[in-house]
């Protein structure tokens, strides 16, 4: 007997990730159907995908582009679909009774409420933004065990950690990662575009170079986390709520082709990967079937022409964001909270041309130094701490913009 399709709600639908799971859902019509599509305010590009999907609602995030897109459906003729706005419409779809999961593709602290929603709402939660765990990963971790939730990550990384993980754990019914065996984890990265470019350049790169990495094609705010390697210091704090695990059993690996996509390594000395042709469809497409296994559309790794591995330790000098990353997630509570909105905002003036790149560590070291850091017990605390730690790094880039 066929079964009906899974409703998937797509949390920024129109972005790089959001895109790439749409095609992974396309390719299985059978198996799900997109119900819910969610947009910041590109109605061009979210109108084509409703077209395609016929979801049951979209979400913008505001009422003035949830008009709009209304008022262009209506010009289609496309009946179908409800449009909704704001947090209210993310909170709706995020934790609607008729989805089954929920990919959490929005970018930054944005995505923390629908996300925490997904969850709460005990959804297959797909997890890419890793903002939200970075941001809250106590609170979200406590939800995701009382409602029931199942967590799949998405992030390369993770994805290819926990498919390197036993049979046991990957079901839920491990008792932690000792009791597994597991010795550490390797994380991998490739260091970014900036790997081997002179120091002295560092201040002048632009926004179009941080975001031309070597290996894969994302959006621009985790594009200069890349370049930055802010990137892999969210991923080990990332790792560290997902895997219940601390940083001293994290090693951060430089592995500049991006095919080794992450390891485990076992007390018996075993090493276990994960490899695959750089393209975020291969982890959505466990993550969507998991524990089966469905076409992604990406084709198979040509390890021949690949040729060569390469790994090397990571650089702190170069990379002061991944000190600083380190160094939060060591000092625990709200410091990882405050580290992610500091970044968020000088990623924001970097890339809109009003401070140097190598001013974002700057940035956020600042804004650390300036916060008392407390242990978050709720929601509103850890929002309240993003918002006046966003505060604080406007007010020093003003500073460095005057100077
Ligand atoms: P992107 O910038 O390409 O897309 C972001 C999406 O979020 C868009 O649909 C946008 O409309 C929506 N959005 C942005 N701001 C919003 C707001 N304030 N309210 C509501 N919606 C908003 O980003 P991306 O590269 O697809 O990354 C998405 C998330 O996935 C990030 O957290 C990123 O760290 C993570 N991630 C991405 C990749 C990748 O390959 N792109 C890999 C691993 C993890
Ligand atoms: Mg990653």
């Amino acid at each position: 007997m066929s079964q009906s399709p899974q409703n998937i709600t797509v949390l920024g639908s129109t972005g790089s990730i959001g895109v790439s799971t749409l095609d992974v859902l396309a390719r299985h019509p059978d198996k799900y159907r997109a119900y819910a599509l969610t947009a910041n305010t590109s109605v061009d590009l979210i109108i084509p995908q409703i077209q395609r999907h016929s979801p049951r609602f979209a979400v913008m995030r505001d009422e003035r582009s949830a008009q709009q897109l209304e008022d262009q459906l209506f010009a289609l003729g496309h009946k179908e679909t409800a449009v909704l706005s704001g947090e209210k419409g993310l909170l709706r779809v995020a934790s609607d009774e008729a989805v089954s999961a929920v990919m959490a593709a929005i970018v930054g602290a944005a995505g923390l409420s629908p996300t925490m929603a997904a969850v709460t709402a005990g959804k297959k939660v797909l997890l890419a933004n890793k903002e939200s765990l970075v941001m809250a990963g106590h609170l979200f971790m406590e939800a995701v065990e009382t409602s029931g939730a199942t967590l799949l990550p998405i992030d390369s990384e993770h994805n290819a950690i926990f498919q390197s993980m036993p049979a046991r754990y990957q079901s839920g019914k491990s008792t932690g990662l000792a009791s597994e065996g597991v010795r550490r984890i390797l994380l991998t990265g490739s260091g970014g575009p900036f790997r081997e470019l002179p120091l002295a350049q560092l201040p002048l790169v632009t926004p179009d170079q941080a975001c031309a990495h070597p290996n894969w094609d994302m959006g621009r705010k985790i594009s200069v986390d890349s370049a930055t390697m802010m990137n892999k210091g969210l991923e080990l704090i990332e790792a560290c709520w997902l895997f219940n695990t601390t940083a001293d059993r994290i090693d951060i690996v430089i592995h500049p082709q991006s095919i080794i996509h992450s390891m485990v390594e076992y007390t018996d000395g075993s090493v276990l990967a994960q490899l695959g042709n750089p393209d975020m469809r291969t982890p959505i497409a466990h993550a969507l079937a998991f524990p089966d296994r469905i076409d992604s559309g990406v084709g198979s790794l040509d390890i021949i022409a690949t040729a060569r591995l390469d790994f090397e330790a990571p650089d702190y000098q170069r990379f002061p964001c991944l000190r600083l990353a380190t160094e939060a997630a060591a000092v625990g509570g709200t410091a990882m909270a405050v580290l992610n909105a500091a970044n968020e905002v000088a990623v924001d003036a970097f890339l809109a041309g009003s401070i140097r790149f190598t001013d974002i560590p700057l940035t956020i070291e600042h804004v650390l130094a300036a916060k008392t850091i407390v242990e978050p017990d709720t929601l509103a605390l850890v929002q309240a701490q993003d918002a006046s730690a966003r505060v604080l790094a406007n007010r020093f880039i003003e500073t460095l913009i005057r100077a």
